[in-house]
């Protein structure tokens, strides 16, 4: 729902070859566009018309929930937006309803560091379009408004299916969760057509499951900086991999980095971290974590991260020091010449 046209396919599957349905060896690979980001899905050991037609069925669902999920075009989301923006109530259509569920515990879970309901703010910023805005800064008063109004999930009721507010600043904006909430329905879908060993790569951010053959799946970690990847992961089972970053959506005023994770706090992008990599069993809980933490910072990841349930975090700050808990360290092989400053927390449990 983020980044669109900017993100690159910052996490490479290390065996991944690419190409449209295509069979190599045993990994059938399929690709497409959405979330305005390539999605790559890869299957092993599928027989290669199975793997065709649930590659389509998946990247229909993923066109739809984009379409509907959509903060600022027309669509069952803005509507609902529009009518919290009056307080007046609105039903959450069926689709819709374990989505915004899960956004609000997530929220929750963060102390409101990954907050949804701060469309207003985005929108403030000029991140609600397609096009990034160029050389101008928002009005300081209005970011100091929106701040003060302070729109969170503690302001919405949800009884059945019906959606209540008492702040008229609360907006939905799921662009920092809704392609986790997406890539898990993915997952899910594949699952239960019996496949047991994919992985669903949305420019980047993955959950995988199973293996490849008789050897874990191998991914890398894109730097922050610098094109190809800072390190890589052997992954099994069930596992999420998501990253957070200020290279995917920004603009520069006056040689000032200004990106698309804003802190509710201050209403400014959240300017002490440059990237954030989450690992987790599913990718809706690592997509949020993966902002919150980035908004929390060097300052507050560890707590914010136990808060979530997280295990694994790997926090890049903007003076390029390595922030990780000991068994993310345990897992994680830096590409030769990476030569950082490793600060190493307290275990997280
Ligand atoms: P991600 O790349 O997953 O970190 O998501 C970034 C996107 O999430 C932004 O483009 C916004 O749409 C939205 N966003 C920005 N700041 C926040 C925040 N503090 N909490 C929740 N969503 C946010
Ligand atoms: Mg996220």
């Amino acid at each position: 729902m983020t980044a669109y046209f900017i993100r690159t396919a910052a996490l490479l599957l290390a065996l991944a070859a690419g190409g449209c349905g295509q069979h190599k060896g045993e990994v059938f690979h399929d690709q497409f566009f959405a979330f305005g980001t390539l999605v790559d899905v890869s299957l092993y050991g599928v027989e290669p018309q199975l793997a065709e037609s649930e590659c389509r069925k998946i990247e229909m669902d993923f066109m739809e929930m984009h379409a509907s999920w959509h903060a600022w075009q027309p669509g069952p989301l803005a509507t609902l937006n529009g009518r919290l923006a009056n307080l007046e109530p609105a039903t959450i259509e069926a689709p819709l309803l374990p989505l915004l569920k899960e956004a609000n515990r997530l929220s929750r879970l963060s102390t409101g560091l990954f907050n949804p309901v701060i469309g207003n703010l985005i929108a403030l910023w000029g991140f609600h379009g397609n096009a990034l805005p160029i050389g101008t800064l928002p009005d300081r008063a209005a970011i100091r408004e929106l701040v003060a109004q302070a729109p969170s999930v503690e302001n919405v009721t949800i009884r059945d299916s019906i959606i209540t507010s008492d702040n008229p600043s609360v907006a939905y904006d799921l662009g920092g969760f809704a392609k986790g909430y997406a890539i898990d329905r993915a997952i899910e879908r594949l699952r239960e057509s019996g496949i047991q060993n994919a992985i669903v790569n949305a420019g980047g951010d993955l959950r995988a499951i199973g293996q490849h053959g008789e050897r874990p799946w191998r991914i890398g970690i894109r730097h922050p900086r610098e094109t190809g990847i800072i390190a890589s992961l052997e992954i099994s089972g069930d596992t999420s991999v998501f990253t957070s970053g200020d290279y995917e959506r920004f603009f520069e005023v006056e040689g000032r980095r200004y990106h698309h994770i804003i802190d509710p706090r201050t209403g400014y992008p959240a300017d002490n971290t440059v990237s954030v990599t989450v690992i987790h069993s599913d990718a809706a809980t690592a997509d949020a974590a993966a902002t919150a933490l980035f908004v929390a910072g060097p300052a507050e990841w560890l707590s914010t991260a136990h808060n979530m349930g997280i295990r694994y975090v790997m926090l890049i700050d903007t003076h390029g020091t390595i922030h990780m808990n000991p068994a993310m360290q345990s897992r994680i092989h830096f590409e030769p010449g990476i030569d950082a400053n490793i600060s190493l927390s307290a275990p997280l449990q």
